[in-house]
C-alpha cells in the first residue's frame, strides 16, 4: 500500500492522516468542509512541531510529511487511485452509509475500505458496498499520533486477506493491531464505557466528589486518567451515544446511560469541548 485516503478531517481524521504521512505514505484528506481541511493541516503542522520539540522527528521529516498530504472536498476525486480508504467522518450511520456507497463506486476494486467508527456495526457499512470482503474496522485511539493501539474489527464477511493486509499495515505505521469480532462497542468501548457509566452513578449518588473518584482509579488501578476526566475528554455526548448503541445492540439494561449523563448532555454540558462537564475548562 502506498496511497491512503482519509475521509473526515476532524479530530481523528487529522491524526490518522498525520501518522500515515509521517510514515511515508501519500495521503489524501477528504472533507466536505474546506474549513475542516484547513484546520486539519494547521493541526498536523502543530503536532509535527510538537514531535520535533520532543526529538521524535526532525524538521526535514516535518517538511516531507506535509508534502505527502493533498486535500480534497470530493470523495469521487480523492479516492480514485488509493489503495486504502479510512473513513473517519461524523459518527452517524446514515452519513457513513452514504460515504461507503460513494467509496465503493469511486475507488478501484482492490481498494480496502476501513472505518474508524466507535460503535456502528461493520456489517451495516459492508452491506451497502459490492465488496463486503474488503470492508473492515480500523479503530484508532485519540490522540492518534501518540496512542499505540489499533482495534481491528472483522465484519462477518471481511476476508482473511483483508485482515492480514490491515494487520501488516498497522505494524508498518508502528502501531499495535488487536483483532476482534464485530459486536456493539467492539472491545475497547464495551469495557471502557460501563466503567465511565458506573463512575457517573457513584458521583450522582454522592458517594464521592469527581476529583476523588478519579484519584481512586488513578492511584488504585494505575489508570493515567480517571473515568470522569476521561469522559470529559471523550465528550459526554459521545459517551452517551456509545452507551445507547450498546444498550440497543445487546438489549441489556446494564448499558443504559446513567440519568445524570443524559441530563448533562441535554443541558449542553459535553465536557472539554463545551467548557464544562465533570470539571470546568
Ligand atoms: P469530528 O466531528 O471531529 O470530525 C468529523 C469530520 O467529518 C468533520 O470535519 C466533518 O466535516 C466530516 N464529515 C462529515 N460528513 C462528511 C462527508 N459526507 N464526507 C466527508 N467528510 C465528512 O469527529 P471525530 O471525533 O474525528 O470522529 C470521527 C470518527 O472517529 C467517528 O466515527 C468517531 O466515532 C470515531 N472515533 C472518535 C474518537 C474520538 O476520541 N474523537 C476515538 C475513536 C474513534
Amino acid at each position: 500500500m502506498k496511497k491512503i485516503a482519509v475521509i473526515g478531517a476532524g479530530t481523528m481524521g487529522n491524526g490518522i492522516a498525520h501518522v500515515f504521512a509521517q510514515k511515508g505514505f501519500q495521503v489524501h484528506i477528504i472533507d466536505t468542509q474546506k474549513v475542516a481541511l484547513d484546520k486539519a493541516i494547521a493541526t498536523i503542522e502543530k503536532n509535527l512541531d510538537r514531535q520535533i520539540n520532543k526529538g521524535i522527528i526532525n524538521s526535514e521529516d516535518k517538511i516531507n510529511a506535509l508534502q505527502r498530504i493533498t486535500t480534497f472536498t470530493s470523495i469521487e476525486l480523492g479516492v480514485i487511485d488509493v489503495d486504502l480508504a479510512v473513513e473517519a467522518a461524523t459518527e452517524n450511520s446514515a452519513i457513513k452509509k452514504s460515504i461507503f456507497q460513494l467509496l465503493d463506486q469511486s475507488a478501484k476494486p482492490e481498494c480496502i475500505l476501513a472505518t474508524n467508527t466507535s460503535s456502528i456495526p461493520i456489517a451495516q457499512l459492508a452491506q451497502v458496498t459490492k465488496r463486503p470482503g474488503k470492508v473492515i474496522g480500523m479503530h484508532f485511539m485519540n490522540p492518534v499520533p501518540v496512542m499505540k493501539l489499533v482495534e481491528i474489527i472483522n465484519g462477518v464477511e471481511t476476508s482473511a486477506a483483508t485482515t492480514q493486509s490491515i494487520v501488516k499495515l498497522t505494524n508498518a505505521i508502528d502501531k499495535i493491531p488487536c483483532v476482534v469480532k464485530d459486536a456493539p462497542g467492539f472491545i475497547a468501548n464495551r469495557i471502557l464505557m460501563p466503567m465511565i457509566n458506573e463512575a457517573i452513578y457513584a458521583f450522582s449518588e454522592g458517594i464521592s466528589d469527581a476529583a476523588t473518584i478519579d484519584q481512586i482509579m488513578k492511584l488504585g488501578m494505575a489508570h493515567p486518567m480517571g473515568p470522569l476526566q476521561l469522559a470529559d475528554y471523550i465528550g459526554l455526548d459521545v459517551c452517551k451515544n456509545i452507551l445507547d448503541i450498546m444498550y440497543d445492540g445487546f438489549n441489556n439494561e446494564k448499558y443504559a446511560p446513567c440519568p445524570l449523563l443524559v441530563e448533562m448532555v441535554k443541558d449542553g454540558k459535553l465536557g472539554v469541548k463545551s467548557g464544562a462537564g465533570f470539571y470546568n475548562y
